[in-house]
């Protein structure tokens, strides 16, 4: 039986105190911020998560959306995945953010999660949640071995000799491809971090994902407002049509003016061992005529880095032909006015 802690703040100052002084207190000490609890609760019971406290987030305020002055979308870090999927601005504006959310998990699971916890989820590496096995994400020296053994559904871009585990959310993709920035409140400021800068590469310690200190607490998500005329979308690619997760997917969002591509932002899923943009591609699209052979070059641009494990070479062109069909659903239409 493992014990912990649990807090239940009434407010951030007091939610920020309570996992800064367990820190503090403990060298090494784990404190986990609890929301919808899908990826923590599961990986307590199977004895992957071990933390010393807890602090629930739940009761904070942070489960609103709402447009700010400049366009943008500010959504809570509380916002459960489900309520932002159907809302009635995402569903306009940010179209790959909606169908991105609504091709994650199931039903009760977006139900529950959150906007804070769907950007911190763990990997779903069979040998991470085996606590039997060595892992260096778990433990970092410990050894990885899903380099030589089951690999199909891990990673192709941004590996290392230490890990090569997927970044599971497709959600994260979406606001990658949106240029979100996250808000952290830490014991003695606040701050804006580009999604783009928030998780690391694994490198020599796959433990460390992003780059969150102890005690920061996510309070929200700000999407920037969008050209006009953009048009948007998410394809997500994987065994069974539902409740599974991406062995490789894509968002994008592209403006079309004069018959040339004026502006592309894109991203991938599945792949990479963080949600993976692909800004060599996103320039080699813009100032171009929209059709498939200028695709299939992004997606060769987008993959080009790609090195495949033993089990995923398949990745390589599914995610290329995922792209590309991507690409030709958002332009079929011709300019949006
Ligand atoms: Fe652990 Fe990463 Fe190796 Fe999987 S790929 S066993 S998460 S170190």
């Amino acid at each position: 039986m493992h014990s912990f802690s649990f807090n239940r703040p009434t407010d951030v100052a007091a939610a920020i105190a309570a996992a800064s002084a367990t820190v503090t207190a403990q060298q090494g000490a784990t404190v986990r911020y609890l929301a919808g609890g899908t990826t923590l609760v599961d990986l307590m019971k199977l004895g992957v998560e071990r933390p010393e406290t807890i602090v629930d987030v739940r009761g904070l305020g942070f489960d609103t959306i709402r447009e700010d002055e400049d366009g943008g979308l500010e959504v809570g870090a509380t916002v459960r995945n489900a309520d932002l999927a159907r809302n009635d601005i995402v569903g306009a504006n940010y179209r790959a953010l909606s169908e991105a959310l609504m091709a994650g998990a199931s039903p009760q699971l977006r139900n529950a999660a959150t906007t804070a916890g769907n950007l911190l989820q763990r990997t779903r590496c069979v040998y991470f949640r085996d606590v039997a096995s060595p892992c260096n994400k778990r433990l970092p020296g410990s050894g990885c071995p899903a380099i030589k053994g089951t690999n199909r559904t891990l990673a192709i871009l941004g590996t290392s000799r230490s890990c090569i585990a997927t970044h599971p959310s497709d959600m994260a993709v979406a606001m990658l491809a949106y240029e979100a920035t996250v808000t952290v409140r830490g014991a003695n400021n606040e701050r804006r971090i580009p999604l783009m800068d928030f998780y690391r590469l694994p490198g020599d310690r796959p433990d460390i994902e992003n780059v969150l200190q102890p005690g920061d607490l996510i309070t929200s998500v700000k999407l920037p407002a969008r050209p006009q005329g953009e048009r948007a979308g998410y394809l997500k690619l994987r065994d069974r049509a539902s409740y599974e997760f991406a062995l490789a997917s894509a968002a994008a969002a592209v403006v079309v003016k004069n018959g040339r591509i004026a502006s592309a932002r894109l991203a991938l899923g599945g792949v990479g061992t963080r949600p993976w943009r692909v800004v060599g591609a996103e320039k080699a699209l813009v100032g171009q005529a929209p059709g498939t052979e200028l695709f299939r070059h992004a997606a060769d641009v987008a993959l080009a880095r790609a090195e495949p494990q033993s089990e995923n070479g398949f990745k390589i062109e599914l995610a290329r032909r995922c792209v590309i069909a991507l690409l030709d659903r958002l332009t079929a239409a011709g300019e949006a006015q």
